[in-house]
């Protein structure tokens, strides 16, 4: 037990006891905090000694106390918003589609339908069609995003109101012809789609997400949550890198975003210093960039930057001290991805999103090269999109690497965890899950899908806690319950360690704590 010298007069003002701290230390039971940091971390007799009439204390009633989750890859406003929009997401069949969309649609009368988390699984052939979606919604522009947000379905309706002459089914930045004219949300709609937002992370266990895109459009947004004191949850905001620019057009990019950073200071709720770029699509829509044609086919994929601009674009950012992380899903992505990182500077801990089917010659460079490897295990849920679309996009040889985040982990390299939400569901429970079963909730395919791709439960709890901070350069701050540390706390109904994994799923969180403050209490 780590007690400070002068503990005997530091005063809790929040102690969690009567639970089994994790990661284990010493037999500790409890954990106290002193306004936004922790005290100290013991028995519970130890930590009662902290505490005065004044300390609110938690019951864990022998649930985990943990640090709480760090989401290292999220989409939160987008999520945000579609917390309160048609939710496609999960449904299998065209039928169960059909029926959700029918259903908003006659108890909703917006201008526009608009949602989105569809499987193309859920359609003959992987994609859905205008004329469905004219038969469903014929009354009013209707447009329902994929559920990677990808791809784009809409009817003829919106496509005549927003101009956009291909077909209705839209893939990568074709969609933003019709989401620039989509009816723009107000500020105070955005501002409450984050409230809305920030409670579903607390109820999840949640303190910090780092938010993959957009950030410079957002940062605004979150300031004034901040300003106001209404932040339950700390947000690192990534700002746009995009290809087509000069040299010169990037470095004005640059210059700009380094003005937007002096301006608002990094603090423990809202920081920034990391850029996010696109490398490829999504293997579904064969988007995603490949070495080797996708199975059946001569297509290559959709790589966004051309040889070396990636590689030039990430130097300049790098020798300004911005970390990059760059989403690549495609082998020929992540080659493209780790040769555009090789040359650069190794303490800046760059990254790499997703890695769905690399190389099996590329995934010793994450540790050579220092990059961590950002992943997400929902996404490898081995459910009917990826049996169905994914993997027989790719054949069986490459699909034989999916998500290997074992392999990655062994040879050295760091890993942090994250849902990408909304693309699935924002609950850390659901992705320990797979990352420890590779199986889906109903305990399918017995034994999991490329089981060798497991990870141990202590090594998924690391990737969702300690290295979502290591990968935001927050180590030091957050991500274990060590004295000092920020009071980010979150409280689970069981033993985690014990818990049998097919139960890891009904896991709940019965409170959250966020810089000392309980946000959340079931
Ligand atoms: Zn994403």
């Amino acid at each position: 037990m780590a007690f400070t010298q002068n503990a005997a007069v530091q005063k809790a003002s929040l102690a969690v006891v009567n639970g089994l701290v994790w990661p284990p230390r010493r037999r500790a039971t409890a954990v106290a905090a002193m306004g936004d940091r922790i005290l100290a971390a013991g028995s519970d007799a130890d930590v009662r000694l902290l505490c005065d009439r004044h300390t609110r204390v938690i019951d864990a009633r022998g649930g985990s106390i943990l640090p709480a989750f760090n989401d290292a890859h999220v989409h939160f406003l987008m999520a945000s918003r579609s917390l309160s929009e048609l939710d496609l997401y999960g449904a299998e069949t065209q039928v169960e589609v059909e029926r959700r969309i029918t259903e908003y649609r006659a108890e909703h009368d917006g201008p526009w339908v608009v949602g989105r988390g569809w499987f193309y699984s859920a359609f003959p052939g992987g994609m859905p069609t205008t004329e469905l979606l004219d038969r469903l919604v014929p009354d009013r522009p209707a447009y329902l995003e994929s559920f990677d947000a990808h791809t784009g379905w809409a009817n003829t309706r919106a496509l005549l109101a927003t101009g956009v002459e291909s077909p209705g089914v839209l893939k990568e930045a074709a969609m933003l012809g019709v989401t620039r004219r989509i009816p723009a949300r107000t500020r105070d709609q955005d501002l409450e789609a984050l409230r809305a937002g920030m409670r579903v992370a607390a109820e999840h266990g949640i303190g910090s997400v780092q938010e993959a895109g957009e950030g410079q459009d957002q940062l605004e947004l979150w300031e004034a949550l901040r300003e106001a004191d209404e932040l339950t949850l700390r947000v690192r905001l990534a700002f746009d890198m995009v290809p087509g620019l000069s040299a010169e057009a990037w470095k004005e990019r640059l210059d700009l975003y380094d003005e937007t950073v002096r301006a608002h200071r990094t603090n423990p709720w809202t920081s920034n210093g990391i850029l996010k770029a696109f490398a490829d699509g999504v293997v579904e829509s064969r988007t995603a960039a490949m070495l080797e044609p996708y199975e059946g086919t001569a297509e290559l994929g959709a790589p966004l930057w051309d040889g070396n601009e990636l590689a030039h674009a990430v130097r300049a950012a790098d020798a300004r001290e911005w970390q990059v992380q760059v989403h690549a899903i495609g082998d020929a992505a992540v080659r493209q991805a780790l040769d555009a990182l090789a040359a650069t500077t190794r303490d800046r801990r760059h990254r790499i999103e997703h890695i769905e089917a690399p190389s099996p010659l590329d995934i010793p460079r994450f540790a050579e090269l220092g990059v961590i490897a950002s992943m997400q295990p929902q996404h490898a849920e081995p459910n009917s999109n990826l049996f169905g679309i994914w993997l027989p996009n790719l054949g069986a040889e490459r699909a034989a690497y999916g998500w290997p985040w074992r392999s990655i982990l062994r040879s050295g390299a760091h890993v942090a965890f994250g849902t990408d939400w909304p693309v699935v569901p924002l609950d850390p429970a659901a992705s320990l899950h797979v990352a420890v079963t590779r199986q889906t909730r109903a305990g399918e395919p017995s034994g999991g899908w490329l089981p060798d791709q497991r990870f141990n439960l202590a090594e998924a709890l690391a990737a969702w806690t300690w290295g979502g901070a290591y990968a935001e350069h927050a180590e030091d701050q957050k991500g274990t319950l060590g004295e000092g540390m920020l009071a980010d706390i979150a409280v689970l109904d069981r033993d985690v360690v014990a818990v049998p994994l097919s139960e890891l799923p009904e896991m709940k969180v019965t409170a959250t704590v966020v810089g000392g403050r309980v946000v959340y209490e079931s």
